[in-house]
């Protein structure tokens, strides 16, 4: 299989090409298809494996043809992530990937000020970016809505657990529109993540271990 066998949108496929990158690894390959259609996934990967692109492009190429403005202060798409690191390199690949559809993303995380993460919401994004804590005290403080999110990513899910974020993981998914995509990754599924991906995810989501 080639990117091009994938039926992604041609900006995609450009930006693909202008990273010289021709093959889907293994979790692309098998995660693309069913995430474009709209399906749910479980994930089981290690970072390296390519699970950024494999959830990034085929969210970026439902934005691309579903082109709209996102709410103010909201966003299209949510991706959890445990670390600023993580966030921060999510959004650059977010950013990259979509560079020719013009996509819209912020990455929120603590430690930082919140004005210049309020400037970057106040108008809504497609993709937000965000570690968990942080999250939740721009929704309490209603600086950032979840309500108009359609994709929600859940990445490093075992790490979260480490870091005693599957409380503020349950707080936020409260602001989430019930009716919505689910993408859910972990390195490794204990009985608490496993659990937690139930309650998650749509009935009947694809599953993908790499
Ligand atoms: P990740 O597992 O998402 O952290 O990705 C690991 C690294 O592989 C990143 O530097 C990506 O840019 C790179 N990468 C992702 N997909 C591909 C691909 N299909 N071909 C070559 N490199 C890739």
């Amino acid at each position: 299989t080639q990117f091009t066998d994938l039926g992604l949108a041609a900006p995609l496929l450009k930006a693909l090409a202008d990273e010289g990158y021709t093959t889907p690894t293994p979790i692309q390959a098998q995660a693309i298809p069913g995430v474009m259609a709209g399906r749910d996934l479980q994930g089981i990967a290690q970072t390296g494996t390519g699970k950024t692109a494999a959830f990034a492009l085929p969210i970026l190429h439902r934005l691309a043809l579903t082109k709209k403005q996102p709410p103010r202060r909201g966003c299209r798409v949510l991706v959890l992530s445990p670390t600023r690191e993580l966030a921060t390199q999510i959004g650059e690949s977010f950013k990259n990937y979509g560079k020719h559809i013009g996509v819209t993303v912020a990455v929120v995380f603590g430690g930082v000020k919140y004005g210049g993460q309020m400037k970057a919401m106040a108008n809504g994004v497609d993709v937000l970016v965000a570690t968990p804590g942080r999250l939740l005290d721009h929704l309490g403080e209603k600086t950032i809505t979840l309500e108009g999110v359609e994709t929600f990513v859940l990445d490093e899910a075992d790490q979260m657990l480490d870091m005693g974020f599957i409380l503020p993981i349950r707080r936020i998914v409260k602001f989430l529109p019930k009716q919505r995509q689910n993408l859910f990754f972990s390195a490794t599924m204990p009985t608490e993540i496993g659990k937690l991906a139930g309650e998650l995810l749509n009935p009947d989501p694809l599953k993908v271990s790499v």
